[in-house]
């Protein structure tokens, strides 16, 4: 929204008997900053962020495809041709699109606790670096991981992999990568600003 013509709503909206409390964020914190310093409804009620769904699930897509740029590039200026992240059986376009879809899933369902939020969102990392070898499975949840619902079943995980065509396991050095990019998606305020606020009512 711009800045001046939110200036305007905000400022205007108590003659018209209610109140705007929250702004839903595009990632651009200029008209958050300046409502506050307008400071419409005085100090003691500041209006608060929400961010949008949609735009933070970008930036799961963005972070992995810079991970992937950045890597290339580096793998460059050693002489070297090949991406050591990005291609088969490591980090590739379905998989960044799948990823930044789980991830807007685990905001979504969990909406209620950022402790979940943040739980389902690591379960795409480690899920996606496990293998029979080093399971790491304790956050997923039976509704997509094959291993859980192999061991529901009785039936042999990697057996299960296969028939269900899932993606093969990222290897550890891989995975490493993309550590970073999880802890800043898991960010709790960023989380926060994710949850639907109730408190719009005056
Ligand atoms: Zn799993």
């Amino acid at each position: 929204m711009e800045t001046a013509i939110a200036k305007i709503l905000w400022a205007r909206s108590e003659q018209l008997g209610f109140r705007y409390t929250t702004v839903l964020s595009d990632g651009d914190s200029k008209t958050i900053d300046a409502l506050n310093e307008l400071s419409p409804y005085g100090e003691t009620t500041p209006i608060i962020k929400e961010e949008c769904i949609n735009h933070v699930s970008k930036r799961m897509y963005k972070g992995l495809k810079l991970i992937s740029r950045n890597a290339m590039a580096a793998a460059r200026a050693e002489g070297k041709t090949r991406n050591p992240v990005s291609g088969q059986g490591k980090m590739t376009k379905a998989r960044m699109k799948s990823w930044s879809s789980y991830y807007r899933k685990a905001i979504i369902e969990n909406s209620e606790s950022v402790d979940d939020m943040k739980s389902a969102i690591w379960a795409i990392f480690f899920h996606s670096m496990s293998d029979s070898n080093n399971p790491h499975h304790d956050r997923c949840s039976v509704a997509w991981c094959f291993f859980k619902q192999a061991t529901e079943q009785g039936i042999d995980p990697e057996e299960f992999r296969a028939r269900k065509k899932h993606d093969t396991p990222l290897s550890k050095e891989v995975a490493y990568y993309f550590i970073d990019l999880f802890k800043h998606l898991t960010n709790e305020e960023l989380l926060k600003r994710c949850q639907k606020k109730t408190n719009t009512k005056r």
